[in-house]
């Protein structure tokens, strides 16, 4: 960043900051990865100066000789991946794909069914908070209160009694697979959309760790930047027959011009996903976030659902002696990064709830494996029961950072 210190000695100081601290902590917020050398120098090319209006070859700009090029090849290579009929790969991110569904299947005031927030949906499924949940008429189903579980069962009453226009499957804070089959059958009975989002998962799905929504769904949306490690941005992948209606709830429908560096990163990204080295990634993710959950069940802790078979866990803190969000904070000094989250039937607020949330991608990226996540665990054993000790923290923070000297972020994946 030789012009960038330069010219901007403080952004250049910021970012190296922030460098230094995505080296020296055990990062696990589950939403997060680190990209390689390949999709951050698309990221940050030249392509940011283009204009491009539209989709290939019909374009509201001239001189997109290139950018068809490039926007072509990310999409061959998601369908690809994923085996769709029809992708777009111009939503900024997943809060805008998500949107451009609801643009493209039905009117303010029609009903949509999703989960709800504080048991692991999206605030995109329907909170009040958003404007899922201010234009639509949102219904939210919740897990079963013993088990953590989906409750299918619940899903098709409430779908019943409420004929939803959409119904939507994915989540932020789940740590099982989906039953996509089920969804189709539910979404059949009363004729609604099934719309899932992939977002948090779409990289196990990529690399066979987890079941593809693709042969369910009538439309699948995803973030490119958790799981699948690619840049941040939004992918719409759907049946042939709605493709249309997309691409035109996208642009014009909610959208301007493409972000043609981010288009490239996908491609970059997508590429990376379809060698065989991704596939062992996914499985790998999976088996770490396995063996987090087994040591520290062994410890005493008690997991929403008693384990997972993603890539993420969520710990329920009730039985110990501190709330999630006391958790969190001194995990973060003890250089172990997560958030707090709710969970089911937490009879705390949002604000301190009293769950954990932590994911393996960005570790697996790293090369973290059993052994490393053994020791993960047994760290956050020893935080969560001196988490006001201010010289165990930082005593953790030392060994922490040792461990991460010797695991650094590949360049190249
Ligand atoms: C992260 C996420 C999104 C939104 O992604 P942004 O890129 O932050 O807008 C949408 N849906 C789910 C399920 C997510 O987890």
């Amino acid at each position: 960043m030789s012009v960038l210190s330069q010219f901007d000695p403080e952004v250049a100081s910021y970012i190296k900051e922030e460098e230094t601290r995505q080296h020296d902590k055990i990062r696990m917020i589950a939403s997060e990865n680190s990209v390689s050398k390949a999709v951050m120098e698309a990221t940050g090319s030249i392509l940011t100066n283009k204009y491009s209006e539209g989709y290939t070859g019909k374009r509201y700009y001239e001189g997109q000789q290139v950018i068809d090029k490039i926007e072509d090849l990310a999409i061959s290579r998601a369908k690809e991946l994923f085996g769709a009929d029809h992708v777009n790969v111009q939503p900024y991110s997943g809060s805008p794909a998500n949107l451009a569904v609801y643009l493209a299947f039905i009117k303010p005031g029609d009903t949509i069914l999703g989960m709800a927030l504080p048991h692991g949906g999206h605030l995109t499924h329907g909170s009040r908070a958003s404007i899922s949940g201010k234009y639509f008429n949102a219904v939210s189903y919740e897990l079963d209160e013993n088990t953590g579980l989906i409750s299918y069962d619940r899903i098709e009453e409430l779908a019943l009694q409420h004929k939803p226009k959409i119904i939507v499957a994915g989540h932020s804070a789940y740590p099982r697979q989906l039953d996509f089959k089920r969804f189709r059958e539910i979404a059949d009975k009363v004729g609604a959309i099934l719309f899932v989002d992939m977002a948090h998962f779409a990289g196990l799905v990529a690399g066979g760790a987890h079941p593809s929504p693709i042969p369910y769904a009538d439309v699948v949306t995803t973030t490119t930047h958790k799981t699948l490690r690619g840049p941040r941005g939004g992918m719409i992948l759907c049946k042939e027959e709605y493709a249309k209606a997309i691409d035109k709830a996208v642009f014009p429908g909610i959208q301007g011009g493409p972000h043609n560096h981010t288009t490239a990163g996908i491609a970059v990204a997508l590429k990376e996903a379809l060698s065989p080295k991704f596939k062992d990634y996914a499985a790998q993710i999976v088996k770490n976030s396995q063996t987090l959950a087994k040591v520290l069940m062994e410890k005493g802790f008690k997991l929403v659902t008693d384990g997972t078979d993603n890539h993420l866990i969520l710990i329920d803190l009730r039985n110990k002696d501190v709330t999630g969000k006391q958790a969190a904070k001194a995990l973060d000094r003890a250089g172990i990064v997560c958030n707090y989250n709710t969970v089911p039937k937490d009879d705390r607020k949002a604000f301190d709830p009293s769950g954990i949330r932590m994911g393996t991608a960005t570790l697996t990226t790293r090369g973290f494996k059993e052994e490393e996540m053994t020791q993960v665990a047994l760290w956050i054993d020893k935080v969560v029961t001196n988490w006001d000790k201010e010289e165990v923290l930082d005593q953790i923070a030392k060994e922490v950072k040792e461990l991460c000297n010797k695991k650094p972020v590949p360049e190249m994946f």
